[in-house]
C-alpha cells in the first residue's frame, strides 16, 4: 500500500514539474513575441471615440483618471507644429507603450465650467524615466508656453520635486486649453498624468514613494542581517544573498524613482546603477550554485548555470562600457536566466533536494511578477499598481523565500552538527557505564600529565576492581553482574569532583585520574569510595532473590610528573592493587616507594 503510494507521489511530481516546464515554456515564448513586436500602433487598439475634454467644475479637486490622447513620433523629429496636425490616439492617463515609443506626446483638453478662475497642476511622477519633458499650452490655437524639462539638470529645477515633474498654470472662468506633454524615454515609455488643485498637489508629493521606501527598508534590514550571519557563520551563501539583495534594492530605488525622490539625482549620471540588473541574477545564481552544492552533487545543473553566468558576466563588463547597450539584450538574458533556474530547481526537486522546493516556489513568485513587469514595460499589459512594480513586488517575495531558506539550511547544519557531536561522543565512551573509555582515557591522561608538569601541581591516580566479581557472575548470572558494574560506576561519579577522569578501563576494572590531587587526598577520596560501595545495597532486578553487597580493592599512586610516564603510573597503581587484593580485598593501598619497583620485575 505505502509502496503503491509513493510511486503515485513519484509520478505525479513527474506531471507537476512537467506542467510547470509548459507554463514555462509558454510564458517564454510569449516574451520573445513580446521583445519582438515594437510597432506600438498596433499595440494599443485605437478606441473610436475622441479625445473628451476635462471639466473643471466648482467642487473639483483632481483628476486622477481621465481622457486623453498620445501619439507615437518614431522619427523623434517632429516640430510641434507638425505634432499637432497628427491624429491623436485616444487613451486613459496611464501609459507604457514600450521600447519603440521613446519620444511620446499626450495631448489633455480643457475647460474651465466653473465661476472662479482655476490654479492647475500637472504631475508627470514617473519623470525621472525621461530624459526631456516638455510642456505646449495652447489657447485657441495658438501657443503661450513653452517649458522644457531636461533631466540631466533637473536638480536645480524649480519643476522637479523629488522624482515628479509639475507643471503650474492658470484657466480663467469659461477658459479651454489644450496641454500637449512630450516625453523623451531613455529606454522604455511608461508613464501617468494627473490633474491636481494646489491641495491635492501638495498631498500627492507628500504621499509618494512610500510603499517602495518599505521595501527598500525590508530589503536592508536583510542586507544587514545577513552580512551579520556571514560574520558569524563564515558561508558564502550569506555574502551572495546579500550582494542580490544590494542589486535589487538599488534596481527597485532606481527605477521606482527612490533615488530621485531621496538624492534628487536624475538623468544620465545614475545611468550605470542599471547595471544592478544584470548583477542581481548572478548573484542569485551564485547563491544557488553554493547553497545547492551543484559542483560538488549535481554537475548537469552546475554545468547550465555556469553558462547563464557567463552569459551575464559578459553583458555585465559590456555595461561598464556601454550601458544603454548592454541593456538590450537584457530581457533575453533575463528571460534565459529564468528558464535556467527554474528548470535546475525543477530538476533539484525531483532529485529530492530538501529545499529545493521551497526555492522553487520563490522563485517562480519572481519570475511570476518579472514576467508580468516585462509585458508591463513592452506595452502588452494594462498599467496598475501590480503590473508596473512587477520586479519589485518578484524581489521581494523571492528574497523573504531566500531567507527562509537560509534559516532552514542553518536548522539542518545544526542538526549534522549535533548528531555528529553524538557520534564524537559515543566514540569515546563506554556504552554501559556512560563513562569515559580506556582509548580517550590515555589521550586526555597524557594531556593532564603534560599539564601537570607545566604547571608543577600534583596529580594521583587511582585503579579500582571489584572484589571476587566472578563469584557474582556465577552466582547470580551476567545481567547481575552488569548490574553492579553500573553501579560502581555511579558511586564513582557521585564521588568524583571537577577535573576528575573517571574510565572504565576494562570488564569490572575502572581508572581516575585526579589533578591536583596529592597522594594522601586521593587515599582519602579511594577510602571514601570503598566505604560507599561496601554499604551500597543492590537491589536484583529479579524480585525474589535477597539484595547484593559488593567490595571494591584500590590502588592508588601520585605520579612524579617529572620522570613517570602515564604507563608507569598505571603499573604502580596496579601494583597496589594486587597489594589490596592480596592483604585481604575490601581495601586501599598506596603504591610501593619508587625505589623498591626499581627493584620489582617489570609487570607483565
Ligand atoms: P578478584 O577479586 O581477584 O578481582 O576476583 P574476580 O573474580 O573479580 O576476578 P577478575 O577481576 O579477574 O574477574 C573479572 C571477571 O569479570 C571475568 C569476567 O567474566 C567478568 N566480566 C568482565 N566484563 C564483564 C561484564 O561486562 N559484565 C559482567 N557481568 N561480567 C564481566
Ligand atoms: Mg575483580
Ligand atoms: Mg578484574
Amino acid at each position: 500500500m505505502q509502496g503503491l503510494l509513493k510511486s503515485f507521489v513519484r509520478a505525479t511530481t513527474g506531471y507537476v514539474a512537467a506542467i510547470v516546464w509548459a507554463v514555462l515554456l509558454f510564458n517564454s515564448a510569449f516574451m520573445v513575441t513580446a521583445l519582438a513586436s515594437t510597432k506600438n500602433s498596433d499595440i494599443k487598439p485605437s478606441v473610436n471615440q475622441a479625445i473628451q475634454p476635462i471639466e473643471i467644475g466648482e467642487d473639483w479637486k483632481s483628476s486622477l483618471n481621465f481622457s486623453m490622447g498620445y501619439f507615437v513620433d518614431t522619427n523623434e523629429s517632429l516640430s510641434f507644429q507638425r505634432v499637432q496636425q497628427q491624429k491623436f490616439i485616444p487613451s486613459s492617463n496611464k501609459l507604457s507603450l514600450g521600447t519603440g515609443a521613446k519620444t511620446t506626446w499626450s495631448k489633455i483638453l480643457l475647460k474651465n465650467t466653473s465661476a472662479q478662475k482655476k490654479r492647475l497642476f500637472l504631475h508627470h511622477p514617473y519623470a525621472y524615466h525621461n530624459r526631456l519633458i516638455t510642456l505646449y499650452e495652447v489657447e485657441q490655437g495658438s501657443l503661450i508656453r513653452e517649458q522644457v524639462l531636461d533631466l540631466d539638470l533637473a536638480e536645480d529645477s524649480p519643476l522637479m520635486y523629488r522624482g515628479s515633474a509639475i507643471f503650474e498654470f492658470e484657466l480663467d472662468i469659461g477658459q479651454s486649453k489644450t496641454l500637449y506633454v512630450k516625453g523623451i524615454s531613455f529606454s522604455h515609455q511608461w508613464f501617468t498624468l494627473l490633474l491636481l488643485d494646489e491641495n491635492s498637489s501638495r498631498r500627492e508629493l507628500i504621499g509618494t514613494h512610500n510603499d517602495i521606501a518599505l521595501m527598500i527598508g525590508i530589503l536592508l534590514a536583510l542586507i544587514i542581517y545577513n552580512f551579520l550571519i556571514y560574520f558569524s557563520s563564515s558561508k558564502n551563501e550569506n555574502v551572495f544573498y546579500s550582494l542580490y539583495l544590494i542589486s535589487g534594492g538599488i534596481w527597485i530605488a532606481l527605477s521606482y524613482g527612490l533615488l530621485a525622490n531621496f538624492f534628487n539625482i536624475y538623468g544620465a549620471g545614475i545611468l550605470p546603477l542599471h547595471l544592478s540588473l544584470i548583477a542581481m541574477p548572478m548573484f542569485l545564481i551564485l547563491f544557488m550554485m553554493d547553497i545547492f552544492e551543484t559542483a560538488e552533487h549535481y554537475p548537469i545543473e552546475h554545468r547550465f548555470l555556469q553558462g547563464t553566468l557567463l552569459f551575464l558576466g559578459l553583458d555585465f563588463c559590456y555595461g561598464l562600457f556601454d550601458i544603454v547597450n548592454a541593456l538590450k539584450p537584457a530581457s533575453s538574458l533575463a528571460a534565459l536566466m529564468m528558464l535556467v533556474t527554474i528548470s535546475v530547481s525543477i530538476s533539484l526537486v525531483r532529485k529530492g533536494h530538501p529545499f529545493a522546493k521551497y526555492f522553487l516556489f520563490g522563485h517562480s513568485l519572481f519570475v511570476g511578477f518579472s514576467t508580468i513587469a516585462v509585458l508591463f514595460y513592452k506595452g502588452l499589459i494594462e498599467f496598475n499598481y501590480i503590473t508596473s512594480h512587477g520586479v519589485g513586488i518578484g524581489i521581494m517575495l523571492e528574497a523573504l523565500m531566500l531567507a527562509f531558506i537560509i534559516s532552514y539550511r542553518i536548522r539542518m547544519l545544526e542538526e549534522i552538527k549535533s548528531s555528529q557531536d553524538e557520534l564524537k561522543l559515543l566514540a569515546v565512551t563506554d556504552s554501559m557505564t556512560q563513562l569515559y573509555n580506556r582509548r580517550y582515557f590515555y589521550t586526555e591522561a597524557n594531556y593532564q600529565l603534560k599539564q601537570a608538569q607545566k604547571e608543577a601541581t600534583p596529580l594521583s591516580l587511582m585503579i579500582l576492581d571489584i572484589d571476587r566479581f566472578k563469584l557474582v557472575n556465577d552466582t547470580h548470572g551476567h545481567q547481575t553482574g552488569d548490574q553492579v558494574i553500573i553501579a560502581l560506576a555511579n558511586i564513582l561519579r557521585t564521588h568524583s569532583q571537577e577535573g576528575h577522569l573517571i574510565a572504565r578501563f576494562g570488564g569490572e576494572e575502572f581508572v581516575i585520574l585526579l589533578p591536583k590531587t596529592a597522594l594522601l587526598q586521593a587515599m582519602d577520596i579511594a577510602e571514601q569510595i570503598r566505604q560507599t560501595a561496601e554499604k551500597h545495597k543492590v537491589v536484583l532486578l529479579d524480585s525474589d532473590k535477597p539484595d547484593l553487597y559488593f567490595t571494591v580493592s584500590v590502588g592508588v599512586t601520585e605520579i612524579n610528573t617529572g620522570s613517570e610516564t602515564m604507563e608507569t603510573a598505571l603499573n604502580l597503581a596496579d601494583i597496589a592493587l594486587y597489594e589490596a587484593k592480596n592483604s585481604g580485598r575490601n581495601r586501599v593501598r598506596m603504591a610501593p616507594a619508587r625505589l623498591d619497583f626499581q627493584k620489582e620485575e617489570p609487570l607483565a
